[in-house]
């Protein structure tokens, strides 16, 4: 029997995009809890100009393709996968996701290119997303997110594994789908179909 191919989901920065900012979250979470405590479970909207200068060079940092985008459209081209990019990125980022989605060739590859155009909450957007567009994996950085989305049994009903990729800082935590970079994922991903 044909399987149909892997609806997989993949977040933008941090997981198809290397950026080296990733390494100061934990460093921001752990300032917040110090200084404004209500503020631990949500994440910055950008409201002024100058913070999004600040957020836009934030986000300039992505400057790198990440190893095992290759694989990726070659699971595609082979119809093994289905892939999206879901992105949380805010609508000031909207020509920075384009200029990527150029860089990337994804309109070749991706089955669905969406980015957090409505400014809401990116794990709440994620969470909208990964639903509506049923899918069974979701690729994700951010421990925050992966948290909101695996632990609270969110998506059990659409049955969706979210597979989380670590930095140094937070490896420890436990977690059944971890992965030290995008390779591994795609190694596991090619040992399930
Ligand atoms: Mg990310």
């Amino acid at each position: 029997m044909k399987q149909r191919p892997l609806r997989i989901g993949f977040d933008l920065d941090g997981v198809l995009l290397y950026n080296p900012a990733r390494i100061v979250r934990p460093l921001v979470v752990f300032f917040k809890k110090i200084f404004i405590p209500k503020e631990q479970n949500k994440f910055h909207l950008p409201k002024t100009k100058i913070e999004e200068i600040i957020w836009l060079f934030l986000h300039k940092s992505s400057f790198m393709i990440t190893p095992g985008y290759d694989e990726i459209k070659k699971l595609v081209s082979e119809k093994k996968i289905e892939a999206y990019i879901i992105s949380g990125r805010y609508d000031s980022l909207k020509e920075d996701f384009y200029h990527w989605i150029n860089k990337l060739d994804a309109t070749k590859y991706f089955s669905g290119l969406h980015y957090n155009s409505g400014n809401e909450q990116p794990h709440i957007y994620k969470e909208r997303m990964i639903k509506k567009l049923k899918l069974d994996i979701f690729v994700e950085d951010n421990w925050d997110i992966v948290s909101h989305l695996a632990n609270d049994g969110k998506l059990r009903d659409g049955n969706c594994k979210v597979f989380w990729i670590y930095n140094i800082f937070d490896r420890g935590i436990p977690y059944r789908y971890k992965f030290p970079h995008l390779k591994k994922i795609i190694d596991f991903i090619q040992s399930m179909i």
